[in-house]
């Protein structure tokens, strides 16, 4: 049994932290009152901690940062982050809303050289859209379908293929409106 300065009682061994430095093996004070010394201490000394931690992130940032990027880029961590995008969907867009609010330069900047990029593909997904809600056969829409299929680019295809090609492509449709008014019908299945 050892008695401790800091309450005055006496405390068997366990109750005292271990200190090789002492004479005894063991912690003048007991472990309740270590406790609140250390607490007391940090309560005093909290501006220097902050000072102390800051100063260690900045001699150490670089392998802080290196390490977060190493690991960003493993596999295991981009399918992490795409389950949790999957996951939150509704706060990531928030969030995105509210980063591109607060970096407006940065964001506009990086949508113009997206458009810049991409512009031609851009102009011709738009055209694309306007014209399959008005004139799904007109020669420019049947002249994109066949760059499509044939995933080429910006290829003028003689009038006579596309007059063909859009034979085919309203046989096509035609067909399939047919069987989905088969479908609708209630005719579906062995008759
Ligand atoms: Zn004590």
């Amino acid at each position: 049994m050892t008695r401790c300065p800091g309450c005055g009682t006496e405390k068997a061994d366990e109750d005292f932290y271990r200190n090789r430095s002492s004479r005894s093996g063991l912690s003048n004070y007991c472990k309740k009152c270590t406790r609140i010394k250390n607490q007391l201490w940090v309560q005093a000394n909290l501006e220097k901690i902050k000072k102390w931690h800051a100063e260690y992130y900045q001699t150490h940032k670089l392998n802080y940062k290196m390490r977060s990027r190493a690991y960003a880029l493993t596999e295991k961590d981009k399918n992490r982050r795409r389950a949790y995008r999957v996951r939150n969907i509704e706060k990531v867009r928030i969030w995105g809303r509210i980063y591109r609010a607060k970096h407006l330069e940065k964001t506009r900047t990086q949508r113009s050289a997206y458009y810049k990029r991409h512009r031609e593909q851009l102009r011709i997904k738009a055209k694309l859209k306007r014209s399959k809600d008005r004139d799904r056969t007109g020669n420019w829409y049947i002249n994109q379908l066949m760059n499509q299929a044939l995933s080429s680019k910006g290829v003028k295809f003689p009038d006579e293929l596309i007059n063909l090609y859009r034979a085919q492509i309203m046989l096509q449709r035609k067909a399939k409106s047919l069987q989905e008014a088969l479908n609708g019908s209630g005719c579906v299945g062995k008759s």
